[in-house]
């Protein structure tokens, strides 16, 4: 049993990073048993789904989305704030009552969440029928953890810096899009944030082998391709050789992959040479997630964050100066600790400025083991609740009003699926990463279309399919 350490997740030494083959020499010993997977949180959640999947199948597992029918449900958690963990926990009432129906039913739980000391103990005292606990550090380990099955609830999480694992194989969501892990773990250590406890330091993959997994997926008839780390601006600054984020970049984009994207950025090191490059290339999507986090520069550095609002909205005209069309989404988050009415007129002020294309926003989560978390907090949930509707007020109306001017254009839309609510539609995705409605059959899917936008909503557009110009 290895159970996890904040202190031990914490620390950052300049030992050298291995980089691990993954193996798949397992025996189909499951083969007429289901598994069913929930995945909660971020894309790098999504894309270890993908990962997991494929040891599942290989030793001889088949999905199943109806939790009733599986043999083995596999929780791959998220502890980016307190409702994650309100769900998985609720989520596995319904789990232990199947298992008091089918007592040989097997029940995992991976992912951020089992990487904090306070849920490891909550699980192995008040939740003894879920049978393994795995880590982000270990994925590859589960088929092991399954064919060893032990009678005892079998815990294995590391609390270490991390490996690169290559030749990883997955069993993606998607054949036309596709997450390309381009690094691991975090460095900045915002102060709210968990993920540089649960993830491990930064560490990049090797250029060749990302260019390599493209080329691939190209071969394979993808038609976009999303780099993925917790940082991707950071990338490469561990391997000391010589290539960055923007170099990695543009050779994803002379790969000739229809479409490239990347998540997430963090504006602290967001060079004007990688706008440059996202500008050159008309492969690469001009969509940026730029985290803004909050507007006040007092609680920008009580956050840790690295920038004052000043740098941000400067880093957000150049970005907007250089790239045409360009689409800035964010990041917000209201009430934290000592937040005064003040430093949140300051945040609604860069909303007023940057006009954001869209925003995620949330009432500050603290999470156990950060520092943030020991800030005495004087916002009362009542202030953190009302400003976050205010926030949002403002959020929407610019996500209309950024939909709306593209009322009448024709824009590029990959379409990826039927509409799941209405058969006679399918969905897809602006250049810019805008959603968009169109009716119209399923032969479309897997293509880049021109559509004419028809109407605006604050989330999503409705279009129609032209054909030279003219809407068919
Ligand atoms: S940059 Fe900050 S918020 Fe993002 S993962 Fe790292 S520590 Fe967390």
């Amino acid at each position: 049993m290895n159970l996890p350490d904040l202190k031990e997740a914490k620390k950052r030494t300049d030992k050298e990073v291995l980089e691990k083959k993954v193996e798949y020499n397992f025996p189909k010993i499951f083969l007429n048993k289901k598994y069913f997977l929930r995945t909660y949180g971020c894309q790098m959640n999504v894309h270890d789904s993908e990962e997991i999947r494929k040891y599942l199948e290989i030793l001889g597992f088949t999905e199943t989305v109806v939790l009733e029918e599986s043999d083995l449900v596999v929780l791959n958690t998220c502890a980016i704030r307190e409702n994650a963990h309100d769900k998985v926990f609720g989520y596995l009432g319904r789990c232990k009552h199947l298992k008091r129906e089918k007592p040989n039913l097997l029940i995992a739980i991976g992912g951020c969440m089992s990487q904090e000391e306070s849920v490891v103990e909550e699980i192995k005292n008040k939740h003894p029928y879920v049978d393994i606990v795995f880590g982000t550090h270990n994925i590859s380990e589960l088929p092991k953890l399954l064919l060893e099955k032990k009678e005892k609830q079998n815990i294995e999480v590391y609390s270490i810096e991390g490996d690169v694992y290559e030749g990883i194989k997955y069993s993606r969501d998607s054949k036309i899009t596709a997450w390309v892990n381009i690094m691991y773990g975090c460095d900045k250590f915002c102060t709210y944030c968990i993920v540089p406890y649960t993830r491990g330091k930064e560490r990049s993959r090797k250029l060749e082998s990302i260019i390599a997994e493209v080329e691939e997926l190209k071969q394979n008839g993808y038609k976009e391709v999303t780099l993925l780390g917790q940082n991707v601006n950071a990338y490469g600054s561990d391997l000391h050789k010589g290539y960055d984020f923007k170099d990695l970049l543009e050779k994803v984009a002379l790969t000739g992959i229809e479409r490239v994207r990347f998540v997430t950025s963090h504006p602290w090191n967001f060079t004007s040479e990688m706008i440059d490059v996202i500008a050159k290339y008309d492969n690469i999507m001009p969509y940026i997630h730029l985290p803004l986090q909050s507007g006040s520069d007092g609680i920008l550095k009580l956050m840790g964050r690295r920038y004052t609002k000043k740098e941000y909205i400067s880093l957000f005209r150049s970005i907007k100066e250089k790239i045409p069309n360009v689409s800035i989404t964010t990041d917000i988050i209201v009430g934290f600790p000592n937040e005064t009415e003040e430093d949140f007129l300051e945040t609604l002020n860069v909303v007023d400025i940057c006009k954001f294309d869209s925003a995620f926003t949330f009432i500050y989560s603290p999470r156990v083991g950060t520092p943030a978390s020991l800030i005495k907090d004087n916002v009362t949930m009542e202030e953190k609740e009302e400003r976050l509707q205010r926030l949002n007020k403002l959020v929407n109306a610019y996500s209309l009003e950024a939909n709306q001017r593209l009322v009448g254009n024709v824009v590029p839309v990959l379409i990826l699926g039927e509409n799941e609510k209405d058969k006679t539609c399918v969905y897809g995705y602006t250049d810019t990463m805008k959603l968009v409605n169109i009716e119209g059959g399923k032969d479309l899917i897997g293509n880049i279309v021109p559509i004419k936008i028809k109407e605006a909503k604050s989330f999503s557009l409705d279009g129609e399919i032209v054909k030279e110009g003219v809407p068919i």
